[in-house]
């Protein structure tokens, strides 16, 4: 009764060993890196912020400068019409200071300014990669489009023995099978091994034994294959 079932899982195999081959061919390896380059949209954020805190790290230090030269454009202005020694003195500290402090946002500046053009550059780079991969994905896409064209005569031809086989099996042994098959586990179906599953190795109680014996056919109770008995 599991003899055409048993064909049907052989092309199934042969189905699954094309596709395992399709899935590790250069071909796909090289068009999936290109693909994972172009979807790296947490690196295009990335950059994005960095460009954004730079050019507001840049205006606030630009706004500082500002401020300061401001201030001492108006000490300058007042210390040329004081009366007084404390006074000048105090000027001209004051002055000073705020010579001091603009020479310190200077060198401030001249760092975020340092930054910008490496981001600039970094940005320009990643631009180049950009191209690269698209141009590899282009590529690698006829290619593996290529590769799949050549096995589809070997596709076809399991399919339509699937289709054939299919006829010949029992319904509710099919619904099962698939069902199965569903879940990605392949085998579906596996042969009593002893006392055991074929596949899990997980020993079958009494009463599991005289229903396999009975039906043939049961579910293993561990990793959900069908265990069919040799007739
Ligand atoms: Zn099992």
């Amino acid at each position: 009764m599991y003899k055409e079932i048993l064909n049907y899982q052989e092309k199934e195999r042969e189905m699954i060993k094309i596709e395992k081959e399709l899935g590790a061919s250069s071909e796909r390896q090289r068009l999936l890196r290109a693909k994972k380059f172009l979807n790296d949209f947490d690196k295009i954020e990335s950059m994005n912020t960095r460009a954004q805190n730079l050019t507001i790290e840049f205006n606030k230090i630009n706004g500082k400068i500002a401020d300061l030269a401001k201030q001492l454009s108006e000490y300058d202005n007042m210390s040329g019409s004081s009366n007084g020694a404390d006074e000048q003195n105090y000027f001209i500290k004051k002055v000073s200071q705020l010579d001091e402090k603009i020479t310190s946002a200077e060198v401030d500046l001249a760092q975020v300014t340092t930054d910008i053009n490496e981001h600039v550059k970094y940005f320009e780079d990643y631009k180049k990669k950009v191209k690269m991969a698209k141009d590899e994905f282009g590529e690698y896409k006829n290619k593996y489009d290529e590769l799949k064209q050549s096995r589809q005569p070997e596709i076809t031809d399991i399919q339509n023995l699937l289709s054939e086989i299919e006829g010949k099996i029992e319904s509710d042994l099919f619904v099962r099978y698939k069902n199965i098959r569903s879940k990605k586990i392949f085998p579906a179906l596996v042969p009593l091994s002893g006392e055991n599953c074929g596949h899990c190795r997980m020993e079958l109680a009494m009463n599991r034994i005289s229903e396999i014996k009975d039906k043939k056919i049961i579910e293993c109770e561990d990793c959900g294959r069908l265990i069919y008995i040799q007739e």
